[in-house]
């Protein structure tokens, strides 16, 4: 009887995750107000520029990636004029637990609750509750030259983007964040992973181009603009990316 009951408990709370993240899902794509989304600055070297940089922060750092996804919806006819509302959250002070190198499946699922857990208890926001938290770890430029990747979590709806501290890097974080953010409205990638070649068609802004390269633009999930059969460049901001259909029926912008 009371291990009946015990398994009942187990399967309710299953239920109740995953009948959040379906309303979770429902609620970030219906587009029928705006998402909230903040940034979470996170100070990754401890040097005096990036404390800097990070406080100089403000909304409009970030507003190219709300204005990107209004004029992408207005051409995808969503009628939704902001879809997208970013605001920048304090600071947060402890680094989120490292992505497993090459992990398996287990482990890779026991970091995204420990990253949950994490930006549950870190997170601290005033005002309404962001739907969306993207978390952004600065790094000084003159200290690391490569940046380890960035992901972007549906399930929790969390983001760890790596970025670096300068207003000469502004625009291409912009590209990254909004790439991530993405990824937590289901977006899938479009580029072979081997290559980091954007994949034809889906992963193309205009796929049906002749000649096919170069691109003028990067599919946003394709993340590179290609430039021959064999190269791609990363886009130096938003300005040089467009969401294309198959991500636009990712994100519940088309049926
Ligand atoms: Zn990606």
């Amino acid at each position: 009887m009371f291990r009946t009951l015990r398994i009942f408990v187990l399967l309710l709370v299953l239920l109740g995750v995953a009948v959040g993240n379906w309303l979770a899902r429902a609620r970030t794509t219906s587009w029928e107000q705006s998402l909230r989304v903040a940034v979470f600055p996170i100070d990754a070297d401890g040097s005096p520029a990036t404390a800097r940089y990070i406080a100089s922060l403000t909304r409009e750092t970030f507003a190219p990636i709300d204005a990107f996804m209004a004029a992408e919806a207005r051409r995808y006819a969503v009628t939704l004029r902001d879809p997208v509302d970013i605001e920048v959250a304090p600071p947060v002070t402890r680094l989120p637990p490292t992505v497993p190198r090459g992990g398996n499946p287990l482990e890779i699922a026991l970091w995204s609750l420990q990253l949950r857990y994490w930006a549950w208890t870190n997170a601290q926001y005033a005002g309404p509750a962001p739907q969306v938290r993207m978390f952004v770890l600065y790094h000084d430029p003159e200290r690391v030259q490569r940046l380890s990747h960035s992901l972007g979590l549906q399930k929790g709806l969390i983001g760890v983007v790596n970025a670096f501290a300068s207003d000469a890097q502004a625009a291409q974080n912009n590209v990254i964040i909004a790439h991530e953010m993405l990824h937590t409205l289901g977006a899938t990638d479009k580029y072979d992973l081997a290559t980091n070649l954007p994949l034809h068609p889906i992963g193309f802004a205009e796929p049906s181009l002749d000649p096919l390269v170069p691109q003028r633009f990067a599919e946003i999930m394709g993340g590179r603009i290609p430039v021959s059969p064999v190269e791609a460049r990363i886009p130096d901001s938003l300005d040089e990316v467009l969401i294309g259909e198959a991500t636009a029926l990712e994100i519940r912008w088309v049926e």
